[in-house]
């Protein structure tokens, strides 16, 4: 038995079983990652669609994703390689040393030498995306330390909930990051997400202190659409500091997007174009660049 100590779930994992996640196993009294390495996708992406709107626009990033999330967000669009019953399946399959034919090993190495082939094509360096990279992030360690030492850059794509250690043994290799701010309210993040509203702030709060942070958030109908929650939201945002105290919150890209029907969460209609667009201008009061996705 170990206690896993990646994220606000803190899971006794017994010796040769997963953690909530799917990702982390115990073996030998020890928390591994079982899906380091693991790819379920890679694509030579714009950076645009991870999303970022302020970093390098008009590149392309090598992207890549494992498997497995710690959240449980009914409505996941990646829901196939984060926590559907088949992705669990594969990954105790996985856990047990099975082969698994979808799942290719890359290892750093590798990746590193991918990326940098790819730079003919426009790529400046690879993307930990698809799935939640954290709950493998030793993977991201030792691939991003290798990537930089080429020159190219490295972007998470990631929802934040993780301890600042973990966010700390990252950030030096990390030169961009797309975080998910779910919504405002921890009634939210706990009931229909499954995950913790301060642990992802306090996870932004430090990033953009070192990194080139950009903030998405999902319009759900009837769950965190108000106008209310955007500004309480961008009120925070807009009072976020740098490392020596300036505020820069303002200056953080904020992308928000339209909800459509989707895996657990078919109750309710696409969100209304008109209500993004109405809680992007309210955004606007207070950050200066906000873009709509999905409308
Ligand atoms: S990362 Fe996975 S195993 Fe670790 S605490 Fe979070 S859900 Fe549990």
């Amino acid at each position: 038995m170990a206690r896993c100590e990646v994220c606000f779930r803190h899971c006794d994992i017994k010796e040769g079983s997963l953690g909530f996640c799917g990702a982390r196993a115990c073996r030998d009294d020890k928390v591994a990652a079982v899906n380091y390495g693991r790819i379920t996708g890679i694509a030579l992406d714009p950076i645009e669609k991870k999303p970022l709107a302020r970093f390098y626009p008009g590149s392309m990033i090598l992207s890549v994703g494992s498997y497995g999330c710690n959240l449980r967000c009914p409505f996941c669009q990646n829901y196939d390689i984060s926590w559907s019953d088949e992705t669990m399946a594969a990954a105790r399959r996985i856990n047990e040393d099975a082969s698994d034919r979808e799942i290719r090993y890359i290892s750093p190495e590798e990746l590193a030498f991918l990326a940098a082939r790819y730079k003919p094509e426009g790529n400046i360096g690879v993307a930990f995306t698809y799935n939640e990279p954290l709950i493998g992030y030793e993977y991201v360690r030792d691939t991003a330390r290798l990537v930089k030492a080429g020159g190219m850059k490295n972007v998470l794509v990631s929802n934040g909930t993780a301890e600042l250690s973990i966010l700390l043994e990252i950030l030096p290799f990390i030169d961009a990051m797309n975080i998910d701010l779910k919504g405002f309210t921890d009634d939210y993040y706990c009931k229909v997400l499954g995950g913790s509203r301060k642990m992802t702030m306090d996870f932004i709060e430090r990033a953009v202190k070192d990194c080139h942070v950009e903030l998405t958030t999902l319009i759900i109908p009837g769950e965190n659409d108000s106008e209310e929650e955007m500004r309480e939201m961008t009120d925070w945002i807009a009072g976020l500091k740098d490392d020596n105290g300036r505020t820069i919150g303002a200056e953080i890209p904020l992308h928000i997007s339209r909800f459509f029907p989707r895996f657990k969460m078919l109750d309710r209609d696409a969100t209304d174009i008109r209500k993004v667009y109405r809680l992007a201008e309210v955004a606007r009061e207070k950050l200066k660049y906000v873009y709509t996705g999905n409308c």
